[in-house]
């Protein structure tokens, strides 16, 4: 059945990126948003907009109700809950389904048995995949798991069970700090996710993210588009990603490919999802399942030449995608960098305000994924991630290459971001050689990076933007630099030579 109306659960960049597809499927949109994000690129290009709640996600984005309510008020036939929020929630999926309109995204039944993390790895022992070696027993006595964890072995990671986004995770290096650690989980846990259960894996520390793209069609096969790295995190979440991994064999990707499609398989999974796996020393292990559509996803749409949005919508639809020939070979390297509201000279605290001039150098090979604009406001209820810069190229050394003259030639005013921070990862030889482990961040980053004043260079390329910015924009080159949070022009990014 054709969807003509969908809306979406979501807001940012992700909202943006799903009205594109719907755009070009002739399908109308409706934007589900909160109080807080009438100013954003999603709302402006909405064909319908519904407010569900106030800002705090639990009021609005978070909410179940509120939300198939507002569809349901826009006249849509389907929800995409883009990542994030609700969209691995099953409770949600069935509520939109009850309330007669379509979920984009897995049957509920897959999203059970593959989001929960405890339940996907007994799947995975099913099926013979490999895990880390861990406890995930029912017993959550303190003592039993300090047990557990001496067994192991330390290092050892502690999870919350329904965690997620790198929360709720602590490294134990040793016994001294076992209690503690693992309570603490427990706590960050219950607050965050509504559940103090823990599970514990041995800590690998020299491990490498590789991921899989897989994706159920309507016919029940799962296929997968290859794999990602993203080995470049700080605390637990992703900065940079890229497609494919620098770093495995064919060999050792074959395996990895067909175990991840077992797993989905084996759940009954469709549309699109990754198997997330570390990898250390030849070897791999099966990370967990995220039943969604991932935030890094452009990566993979730019050397398979796929167009996965539109795949999820048009699978809900129950029509084919993708022929056997489209998934053969994944073609040159693409990157992925998030750029975030943060200042990278005070350790990446998160910056709000008001965006002046934002330009974004397009060319051949570059993409940019926005929520924001100028004149728009970034605020402290959300996640910080307001872009992603995405490039491809024939070679990694070129996309490397690539990427830094993009980043340099971005401009974002009013508030700061980590582009400074991103230069200098991309720079790193660990990082050029594709080498990097998890802790790649941790071993060469740990330190905010040193403030920079602004030069001649940056004074130069200031003036020219303002010549180039629309009149009403335009404030006096002079005023470019200061930080001043009157002025919204006040923090300002060129690249180049810092
Ligand atoms: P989340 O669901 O919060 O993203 P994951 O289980 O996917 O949590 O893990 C996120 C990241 O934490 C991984 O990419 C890896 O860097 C690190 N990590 C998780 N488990 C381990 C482990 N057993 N050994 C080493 N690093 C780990």
């Amino acid at each position: 059945m054709r969807i003509r109306r969908l809306a979406i659960a979501n807001r940012g960049e992700v909202a943006v990126r799903i009205m594109r597809a719907c755009q070009e499927l002739g399908i109308e949109t409706v934007l589900l948003h909160s109080e807080a994000d009438v100013s954003t690129r999603a709302y402006r290009m909405a064909d319908k907009r519904i407010c569900i709640g106030p800002a705090p996600t639990a009021e609005s984005y978070l909410n179940i109700e509120a939300n198939v309510r507002g569809a349901l008020a826009g006249g849509a036939e389907a929800i995409h809950p883009g990542f994030g929020f609700l969209s691995e929630n099953a409770d949600f999926a069935e509520a939109v389904e009850k309330a007669g309109m379509k979920f984009v995204g897995p049957p509920p039944s897959a999203t059970r048995q593959l989001g929960d993390k405890v339940r996907c790895k007994q799947l995975a022992q099913k099926i013979g995949l490999p895990l880390v070696p861990g406890y995930q027993g029912e017993d959550q006595n303190i003592d039993t798991l300090i047990k557990a964890a001496e067994e192991i072995g330390y290092p050892v990671i502690v999870k919350a069970a329904a965690g997620g986004g790198g929360r709720g995770m602590k490294v134990l290096k040793s016994s001294d700090e076992a209690r503690e650690l693992i309570e603490s989980a427990q706590r960050e846990g219950q607050s965050a996710f509504g559940s103090p259960k823990v599970f514990l894996e041995k800590y690998l520390d020299r491990a490498k993210h590789i991921e899989f793209q897989i994706f159920g069609d309507a016919t029940g096969r799962v296929m997968h588009l290859f794999d990602r790295e993203c080995s470049v995190q700080r605390r637990h979440q992703k900065i940079i990603e890229e497609a494919i991994s620098p770093s495995i064999t064919p060999d050792l990707r074959r395996q990895m490919g067909e175990a991840a499609c077992a797993i989905a398989e084996a759940a009954g999974y469709r549309g699109a999802g990754t198997v997330e796996f570390l990898v250390q020393d030849g070897k791999f292990y099966l990370l967990e399942v995220n039943t969604r559509l991932q935030v890094e996803h452009p990566v993979t749409e730019m050397v398979m030449n796929v167009d996965l949005v539109k795949a999820q919508i048009l699978t809900a639809e129950g029509q084919a995608v993708f022929s056997n020939y489209d998934l053969k070979v994944p073609k040159g390297h693409a990157i992925e960098c998030r750029i975030y509201a943060e200042d990278p000279y005070l350790g990446g605290v998160p910056s709000t305000g008001l965006l002046g001039t934002v330009s974004w150098p397009e060319g051949p090979g570059r993409r940019f994924e926005y929520g924001f604009e100028a004149g728009d406001e970034i605020t402290p209820f959300y996640d910080p991630m307001i872009a992603k810069v995405i490039v491809w190229d024939e070679t990694r050394p070129r996309a490397i290459q690539k990427m830094k003259r993009v980043l340099a030639d971005s401009i974002v005013f009013g508030v700061r971001t980590n582009i400074p921070y991103l230069m200098e990862i991309l720079s790193h030889p660990e990082f050029v050689q594709g080498e990097m482990t998890t802790r790649f961040i941790e071993r060469h980053f740990a330190n905010p990076l040193r403030a920079v004043s602004m030069d001649d260079w940056e004074k130069k390329a200031c003036e020219k933007i303002l010549r180039a910015t629309p009149r009403s924009m335009s404030v006096s080159a002079s005023s470019v630099g200061e930080a001043s949070h009157a002025n919204p022009f006040g923090h300002a990014w060129k690249g180049g030579s810092t």
